[in-house]
């Protein structure tokens, strides 16, 4: 390798070397590495940190899609308690920097960690082994990689799944989301959570078709990302009940109302103010927050900001409320200057419960009803 090309980073305990970056990060990098996503990896070692405490085994886990191998070797170097650590990527570049890269970090390692250059489903079918956890993070759209991804798991394992195809989930491409979820989706202020729940579907019913049942256990989700982690268990019942728990929501564009309904029954107008709803489905519509994993795992993190944001999860998952609002919504709505999420917060908790949700600096969810939200925000003073 020519070293003039080569560029160096360091991520948790991990010393990192990769292909210099292209300007603007795309697929076309010759080994894909994205410094911006640290912290979504370092969520995912406080929660593999978490998932060892639960299970109580030695775990068994498989990056399948690795490029450098950084996410991996980051299990591989942080967390206690792995069995083994199965990094692969079909790229041939990617696999030789993963191999230069476990190298490199051999004396940190603290377990065994093997690793391929096989393309995924492939690989999943030829080793038909079973892992505590597998973790699919692709280009765009997982859909390629969930069959063969979620049959390989050990029961009570984990599959973490990212989708960066932001635009088709998020509502900005409807067609392209109908034909890779077989949803409708529409843009709408939620729509970090929306692309969440859909993508939930999808995997749910994927696990569902091999009597497997995929149970959200925490979600996070960014501008160009958003990540599912589900734990595993056997049995058709159990799959059934999660299938009943997808249906569709609405949202009433003019009135800022929110409705939810299971099954396929939706409503086209909206109760109150009579108006066409945006109808957005089947998507799930259950808890995609597990609090007791929350709590291990801000016992496991090192990390502030994680912990921060998974302190505001846990509040969270005390809401059975599938979608948030923003406080700008409430701004451009009904022509008044954006409430401050804090004061407005200390007011809804007196009628109800509210909180700050982890998909919007700007967002809240709460059990209350639009009218009293928005009687709330009419009373408040100016920030
Ligand atoms: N997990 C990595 C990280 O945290 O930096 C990033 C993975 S990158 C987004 C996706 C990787 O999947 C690429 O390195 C690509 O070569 C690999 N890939 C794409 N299709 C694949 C397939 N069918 N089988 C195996 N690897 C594949």
């Amino acid at each position: 390798m020519r070293k003039s090309r080569l560029t160096k980073f360091r991520e948790g305990k991990v010393e990192l070397v990769v292909p210099s970056l292209p300007k603007v990060l795309s697929k076309k990098a010759e080994v894909f590495y994205n410094p911006e996503k640290e912290f979504e990896r370092t969520i995912s070692v406080a929660f593999l940190r978490a998932l060892r405490k639960k299970l109580g085994r030695r775990l068994k886990i498989l990056d399948l899609l690795a490029a450098s191998g950084i996410r991996g070797l980051r299990f591989a170097t942080e967390v206690d308690g792995l069995g083994k650590v199965y990094l692969n990527d079909k790229s041939e570049v990617a696999y030789k920097f993963m191999r230069e890269n476990l190298e490199g970090n051999k004396s940190k390692l603290r377990c065994e960690v093997k690793i391929f250059n096989e393309e995924a489903n492939e690989l999943l079918f030829s080793l038909d082994e079973y892992f505590d956890y597998i973790d699919v993070d692709p280009f765009g759209s997982p859909n390629p990689f969930l069959d063969a991804a979620c049959r390989f798991l050990k029961r009570g394992g984990v599959l973490a799944v990212t989708a960066t195809d932001t635009a088709v989930l998020y509502g900005a491409r409807k067609r392209a989301c109908f034909k890779s979820y077989f949803s409708k989706v529409e843009k709408v202020p939620f729509m970090k959570e929306v692309g969440i729940r859909i993508l939930c579907k999808r995997v749910i019913e994927t696990g569902a078709k091999y009597e497997i049942a995929l149970r959200p256990i925490f979600a996070h989700a960014e501008k160009h990302y958003l990540r599912i982690y589900f734990s595993q268990d056997l049995g058709a019942e159990r799959a059934l009940h999660l299938l009943e728990q997808c249906g569709f929501l609405g949202y009433c564009k003019s009135c800022m109302r929110r409705y939810m309904w299971l099954g396929f029954n939706s409503e086209e107008k909206c109760k109150e103010c009579g108006r066409k709803n945006v109808v957005i489905g089947p998507l799930f519509l259950g808890k995609i927050f597990d609090p007791s994993m929350i709590r291990e795992m801000i016992k496991q993190s090192k990390d502030d900001r994680v912990e921060k944001l998974l302190k505001i999860a846990l509040e969270e998952s005390k809401l059975q409320v599938p979608y948030y609002y923003l406080t700008t919504e409430f701004a451009s709505k009904l022509k008044v200057r954006e409430p401050g999420l804090g004061t407005l917060l200390s007011k809804l908790n007196k009628h109800g419960k509210a909180t700050r949700t982890i998909f919007s600096p700007k967002g809240f969810r709460t059990n209350l009803k639009i009218e009293k939200i928005i009687e709330e925000i009419s009373h408040l003073p100016f920030p």
